[in-house]
């Protein structure tokens, strides 16, 4: 009976530090995770980006020398550059901006984007042609939107706006300078301080909507 007891203590102990240590690492994941650019935190989420020409018997003429091979870093900053990509807030002008990129923000974060201060309402536009990868609601970014190139090599990320453009759908086409939304303090932003997060990314290969490498907006926003 006694020996009995003592292999239920000991497996009860050995079960509790197991618990124990995937707590542990599952915190430290989600610290990791918790979004660095005010994204949101998803890990698991269904790619469901819409692929021109899937439905057709004939192959669509999709091949391009960016969707063959992904770019260095430095060659597709230099792709973005080449863009030259529209300021997305009305009124704002290229000296008006300011480099947040590398701030630090909540739990040791880089900030890994620009803020653009504007009044609430301001409209929002395209930076560049492309599609509406997705329309996402989270706990950082507010109400937000994540726009893919033409070549599906980067993506655009808007947040904390007050509203969606009417009639904005994910899969959309949109063209550069078109209206997508209005400045606002959705999310974690400060209802006094409206403004638009901006951010830009490299995707990987995968195109996941919600993953990428970080690309500073300022420098190619900025002239
Ligand atoms: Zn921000």
């Amino acid at each position: 009976m006694r020996r009995v007891d003592r292999r239920r203590v000991e497996r009860l102990r050995r079960r509790v530090v197991t618990i124990g240590v995937s707590f542990a690492s599952g915190a430290l994941a989600a610290t990791l995770l918790i979004d660095r650019l005010d994204r949101p935190v998803v890990q698991t989420e269904p790619v469901a980006i819409a692929t021109a020409g899937t439905t057709s018997s004939v192959a669509a003429p999709r091949a391009t020398a960016i969707e063959a091979a992904p770019l260095s870093m430095g060659d597709a900053i230099g792709v973005l550059a080449g863009r030259k990509l529209e300021i997305p807030v009305r009124g704002v002008k290229p000296t008006d901006l300011h480099d947040t990129f590398d701030d630090s923000r909540a739990l040791g974060r880089r900030h890994d984007a620009i803020d653009i201060m504007a009044p609430r309402g301001t409209e929002v536009f395209a930076v560049d042609d492309g599609t509406i990868a997705k329309l996402f609601t989270s706990h950082a970014g507010g109400l937000t939107i994540y726009q893919f190139d033409p070549t599906r090599t980067f993506s655009y990320y808007y947040a904390h706006l007050d509203r969606y453009a009417e009639g904005l759908a994910e899969h959309q086409p949109v063209h550069r300078g078109q209206l997508l939304g209005y400045v606002g303090s959705t999310g974690n932003a400060s209802e006094d301080a409206p403004h638009l997060h901006f951010a830009i990314a490299r995707l990987d290969t995968d195109r996941s909507w919600w993953k990428g490498e970080p690309i500073n907006p300022y420098p190619l926003l900025s002239k």
